[in-house]
């Protein structure tokens, strides 16, 4: 009979009925308006359709002697006039103004006061409208919260407690001949058929929900891994780093704990770009990388500060303690064998060290580090300076 049915099983419409619901949020464009209009106009050609195909049933029993003619007409006419009715506000935007744009509750129980309509009016073949309840119901879940579906299920209660229980109209299921045997069979299997439909859309609907969220936590993931590391070498990247030497600082000043850094440099990476290539420089700069992540401790910070110059950022950790860390470290890359690079490739590091004064700023303390660098340069590379 005439019903309401979800539109499309495809995951773009599954993802407009998200959007619908509010499951999914986006901010109100002029195009996600016209979106909203076009399926709720998809939805008002299926109702129209649904009851169309519900009057062609109807008018079986008509044929059949059942029922005047004048029921199918007086359904379908009805049926259309209340769809019209709500595709005129929808047209004219009003049902934008509601978070449920499909005006759910409203549609389920006109619907229903319809149904309950001819029940009453023609009960003889009153199976056929009740049937068409269990359909309205299906479609309207899709869409209500649980507080609207509950008082839709109490409208209907009431009018069907009125119907059966304060009225004694004989709600029948007429088989005396062929063809109203032919109506009852396709009233049920349209039902069905449409049932069907809506549970399908309903599995879609779960399946591209679940989807999207899995893809939505790959990508935040992925969103958030960019936005701190360093692409080439796997070190956070110079605004995390720098965003970690100040919650050092704060964190250190609070606590009265001393706190050091190291800026780093390579030496004479110029030369080792120029004499085995760009390429063969990027891995060393990763090389080095890899290796300093595996000499520092769990609670030190190393990032890349720009080109072949790294930020060590070491809390709780005093001149000389940050001194010999950064010495052991400078070993271990000078005593590392690179010849798997290229036979007799040399890279050393040279190293600034400072430690945090009182009240200092980040831009000062960084500036004692990189003059201590300056001083490592001059003195020969492949060495380490306490400011
Ligand atoms: P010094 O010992 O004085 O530091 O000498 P240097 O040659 O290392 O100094 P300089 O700053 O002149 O050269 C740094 C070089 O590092 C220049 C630049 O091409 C290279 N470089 C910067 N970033 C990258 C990178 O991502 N990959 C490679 N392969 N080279 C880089
Ligand atoms: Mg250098
Ligand atoms: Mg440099």
């Amino acid at each position: 009979m005439g019903t309401v049915a979800p539109s499309f099983l495809d995951p773009t419409t599954a993802e407009m009925f998200l959007e619908g619901r509010g499951l999914i949020s986006s901010p109100m464009t002029r195009e996600a308006l016209t979106r909203r209009i076009h399926q709720r106009r998809q939805m008002h050609v299926i109702q129209a359709f649904s009851y169309s195909l519900g009057a062609l049933d109807l008018l079986l029993y008509s044929y059949a002697g059942t029922i005047p003619i004048v029921v199918p007409s007086a359904f379908w006419i009805s049926g259309l006039v209340l769809i019209g009715f709500f595709a005129v506000l929808s047209e004219t935007g009003f049902n934008d103004r509601f978070d449920d744009h499909y005006l759910t509750v409203f549609q389920v129980s006109g619907h229903l006061a319809l149904q309950l309509g001819f029940l009453v009016a023609v009960p003889k073949i009153g199976f056929a409208f009740i049937s068409v309840l269990f359909l309205i119901f299906a479609f309207g879940a899709l869409r209500m919260t649980s507080r609207q579906a509950a008082l839709s299920w109490s409208f209907a209660t009431a009018g069907l407690i009125a119907v059966f229980l304060f009225t004694d109209l004989p709600l029948g299921l007429p088989l005396t001949n062929k063809i109203e045997r032919l109506a009852a069979m396709l009233c049920v299997v349209l039902v069905i058929g449409q049932c069907t439909f809506v549970g399908l859309f309903g599995s879609t609907l779960r399946k591209t929900l679940y989807r999207r969220s899995v893809e939505l936590k790959e990508a935040y993931r992925r969103i958030e891994e960019l936005a701190e590391l360093d692409e080439l070498t796997g070190s956070f990247n110079r605004r995390c780093i720098m965003r970690m030497l100040e919650e050092e600082i704060v964190r250190s000043q609070r606590a009265g704990t001393p706190c050091s850094i190291a800026l780093i440099d390579l030496d004479w990476f110029k030369r080792i770009n120029d004499a085995y290539g760009h390429p063969t420089g990027d891995e060393v700069l990763r090389t080095f990388a890899i290796t300093s992540f595996a000499n520092i401790r769990s609670i030190d910070r190393f990032g890349r500060y720009g080109g072949e110059e790294f930020l060590l950022v070491l809390p709780a950790t005093s001149e000389n303690a940050a001194f010999r860390l950064l010495d052991r470290l400078r070993a271990i890359i000078a005593e590392l064998d690179w010849s798997a690079f290229s036979p007799g490739m040399r890279v050393t590091i040279s190293a600034g060290v400072a430690t945090l004064r009182q009240n200092e700023t980040s831009d000062n303390f960084l500036a004692r580090a990189d003059g201590a660098l300056y001083a490592s340069k001059a003195r020969g590379r492949n060495r380490i300076t306490s400011a």
